[in-house]
């Protein structure tokens, strides 16, 4: 099993390892690694591999059997090579601020409304919830993200910690999600805004998404219901 350097820091950007696998001459596993693989509506990390001075690039990036997959785009990579590997960190880095930004949105639309979440897909540029609220207007949406901005200028900090997955499942605003059969899961807590298990990357302090920014509203049917959301440069 890959161990996964980016669940205790997210702000590793480049780390050594070793390859422990690969298929079809482009689907790479490492004894380590920092790159993230899509999962719960966050893109996965591209970057590079380095070996013996040349460069793969990694396009994309997976998780398969409880081990993460690197596909990089040419042959070259064998069993046993050590590696030095580079995330793309501006777009990690935007997507980590969206991840944030979209926990504290959340938040408050379940505060606010008692809504829960049933969905998200986070971009570079622009990102998406869905909540299962009966009626919403855009009025309301805009006091909802007045609220988020309010909270993110107190620059709160953002803490991971790990607990039982007994534990850590109750605090889940997530209408509905399966943890497998994890025993510990880790837990994400924006201090005094939103507490709960998530495997994905976040920044440090709330101050570093500077502003979430209203895009627009999308009546998805009964019950349904979608915001799409950008950032501040
Ligand atoms: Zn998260």
């Amino acid at each position: 099993m890959t161990e996964v350097l980016y669940l205790k820091d997210c702000y590793l950007k480049e780390f050594d390892a070793t390859v422990i696998s690969v298929k079809d001459n482009k689907y790479i596993t490492l004894d380590k690694t920092a790159f993230y693989p899509v999962s719960g509506g966050q893109p996965n990390d591209t970057g590079k591999i380095i070996s013996s001075g040349i460069e793969y690039n990694v396009i994309f990036v997976g998780k398969f059997d409880n081990n993460i997959s690197h596909e990089v785009d040419k042959e070259g990579l064998k069993q046993g090579d050590k590696v030095h590997c580079i995330i793309d960190w501006n777009r990690r880095y935007k997507l980590m601020r969206m991840h944030t930004a979209a926990h504290i949105l959340d938040s408050v639309i379940h505060k606010e409304s008692g809504a829960l979440f049933t969905g998200n897909q986070l971009g570079e540029d622009k990102s998406r919830l869905d909540f299962n609220l009966e009626t919403f207007d855009r009025e309301k949406m805009q006091s909802y993200i007045t609220k988020a901005n309010e909270e993110i200028k107190k620059s709160k900090e953002v803490k991971i910690s790990f607990m039982p997955k007994e534990e850590a499942s109750k605090l889940s605003m997530l209408l509905e999600w399966d943890y497998g059969d994890m025993k510990e899961l880790r837990v994400i807590d924006i201090e005094g805004i939103d507490k709960q298990p998530c495997g994905g990357t976040h920044i440090k302090n709330t101050s570093e998404i500077k502003e979430i920014i209203f895009d627009s509203v999308d009546n998805k049917g009964k019950g349904r219901k979608r915001i799409y959301f950008k950032l501040k440069d």
